[in-house]
């Protein structure tokens, strides 16, 4: 069934062909390729999407100082700030996303979806919509088959890790994925999800990794809360019916042609953007001298 996931317009067709829809198309291949039962994939989705909420919560309610330094408590301040720019939803799924990563930076617990460095996005949409819409947790489980499809389908046609394809096939393909769950979950059209998968790449197209000391901190917690909130407009433009224009699997192919010409220094080396700006290399000084302290063989 391998061939189900090398281009949307052929997962599109499965599902005509077959009458299914996308989250079983997508068990039915999980249960192939793990040789696991129905039951089996559908307990690990819950297990998982228990960690993803787990992971926000702690983020509210844990100390979230990096040993860096650099994360300290963000998304608690977010989460219970006066200051509305929105609404309070869009103030929680920007906490949310935020709480999600900060876990992940301070070495916690989270479900890499894809990455771990984009391990805020799909917990902060996901919990908010379920919120937001009463939406029961067999549906959140399904989204998550659907957003895993579109990740092995960018995976195959272009990357999903900074160090390859720059942030945007990090960020932006779980940005992509939280977009299509999130359609999927409203009732939309597998052309509307698709449309929704395709509007998030183009709005991700083109941003580079550069975390500040190499650490998976700085800017990597802010970009899960924009890429979170990228997920929810290219959501809502797609289930009104605007057309991507270009159609998703190009969107990917773009993706993966400008990863293919990102110099390395953009790729996770932490040799360009933001790392190697006059704070970013004092930081990395700083974090530098502080590991030299505390290697064993210096205790003594
Ligand atoms: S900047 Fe690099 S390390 Fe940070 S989230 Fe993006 S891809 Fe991951």
């Amino acid at each position: 069934m391998a061939f189900l996931f090398e281009t949307f317009t052929d997962w599109e067709k499965y599902c005509t062909t077959h009458n299914t829809n996308l989250a079983q198309s997508v068990i039915e291949y999980e249960m192939s390729e793990k040789d696991s039962t129905r039951d089996e994939i559908l307990s690990g989705l819950a297990t998982n999407y228990e960690v993803m909420k787990q992971a926000v919560d702690s983020g509210f309610t844990e100390d979230m100082t990096s040993r860096s330094g650099m994360i300290n408590n963000g998304a608690k301040k977010v989460h219970t700030s006066q200051r509305t720019v929105l609404s309070p939803e869009f103030q929680q799924l920007v906490a949310r996303a935020l709480s999600a990563k900060e876990v992940n930076s301070c070495m916690g617990r989270v479900v890499a979806a894809p990455t771990a460095g984009a391990s805020g996005i799909m917990p902060g949409v996901l919990y908010t919509l379920q919120e937001l819409h009463g939406l029961p947790d067999d549906k959140m489980h399904e989204a998550l088959l659907v957003a895993a499809g579109i990740a092995l389908i960018i995976e195959h046609k272009s990357s999903l890790a900074g160090a390859v394809g720059g942030c945007q096939a990090e960020t932006g393909s779980a940005a992509a994925m939280a977009a299509g769950a999130i359609v999927f979950c409203l009732v939309g059209t597998i052309q509307e999800i698709f449309n929704a998968v395709a509007i998030t790449i183009q709005c991700m197209l083109g941003l580079v990794c550069d975390p500040v000391a190499g650490l998976v901190e700085v800017p990597c917690v802010v970009r899960n809360a924009s890429a979170a909130a990228i997920a929810n407009s290219s959501a809502q433009i797609a289930l009104a019916g605007v057309d991507s224009v270009i159609p998703v699997d190009e969107c990917v192919e773009a993706m993966g042609e400008i990863g293919e010409s990102m110099e390395n220094r953009y790729k996770e080396t932490a040799l360009g953007g933001l790392a190697v700006t006059t704070t970013g290399q004092k930081i990395s000084n700083k974090v530098l001298i502080h590991d030299i302290d505390i290697l064993p063989d210096q205790e003594g």
